[in-house]
């Protein structure tokens, strides 16, 4: 089958291509970029992306798609529909299912459903300790060669940074990625919302942005010391972007995620 995209605006920042280009795809491979109406149809099923971004399938590597256990909320099939309607071919999905997927058999459940049933590529993301409680390392082995692209208790923190050492040194071992909550419960001490002033005007318990700057700090010295990859998860104060950015520049294998309510103004 023979596709032609005219008139989107391409973006593919590793062919360095951020232009306004028509394509041809043919059986699912970019056959031709030519400027826009200088590309024959020659009978392709055309496709009118004006005012469109045309850009490679996004990744999205932190998603929950909750199966099994919590299918009320979301299913590999509906999880991966929704990526698909919004660009994404690729998630990686988070460990926060019922049971917690601490092990192959966890992994391979998700691996065959996705088979079936996924509108995109899952990569699942094992747990860094058993039911993520953060005291018993996971079987690490065992979740990379299921198919874990990286560990992660997300949600919670590994408050034992002895814990945290060993399963970076695990990490190591197999090149995948540790992706922390960095977020430190004592600090946190079950606070709902950012401390300040608004907090304290709804009489609402807070949270100091220490709280996560500490786990940030740890995490890094940590990824330091065993060398391991560091991806952390949703990244929401500007301490935490200071400790990414100068280990970024020391050379510290360290990566950053953050979300959308995050950049909401504080009052
Ligand atoms: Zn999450």
């Amino acid at each position: 089958m023979t596709l032609l995209i005219t008139n989107g605006h391409i973006i593919d920042p590793a062919n360095k291509i951020d232009e306004m280009l028509d394509i041809i795809v043919s059986d699912g491979k970019v056959a031709k970029l030519g400027k826009p109406g200088s590309l024959p149809a020659n009978g392709a099923e055309v496709v009118d992306a004006a005012g469109k971004l045309v850009v490679p399938g996004l990744i999205d590597l932190h998603v929950h798609l909750r199966e099994p256990g919590y299918e009320y909320k979301e299913t590999i099939a509906t999880g991966t529909a929704a990526a698909k309607a919004g660009g994404f071919t690729t998630v990686c999905c988070m460990p926060n299912t019922s049971p917690v997927n601490d092990n192959r058999s966890v992994t391979e459940l998700i691996l065959s459903r996705a088979a079936k049933e996924a509108a995109a590529r899952v990569y699942p993301i094992g747990a860094i300790t058993k039911g993520s409680k953060g005291e018993e390392l996971a079987e690490m082995g065992e979740l990379f060669e299921a198919g874990c692209v990286g560990i992660s208790d997300d949600g919670r923190p590994v408050m034992s940074s002895g814990v945290m050492r060993r399963a970076m040194e695990y990490a190591k071992i197999f090149d995948i990625a540790v992706v922390p909550h960095c977020e430190d419960a004592g600090l946190a001490a079950k606070g709902v919302m950012n401390e300040g002033f608004v907090a304290t005007e709804l009489g609402l318990r807070g949270i100091p942005n220490a709280a996560e700057d500490v786990m940030t700090g740890r995490d890094i010295a940590l990824a330091e010391l065993t060398g391991a990859r560091l991806h952390i998860c949703h990244v929401s104060t500007a301490g935490s972007v200071r400790l990414i950015r100068e280990a970024k520049q020391r050379g510290v294998r360290v990566t950053a995620e953050t979300c959308p309510h995050y950049f909401t103004q504080e009052c």
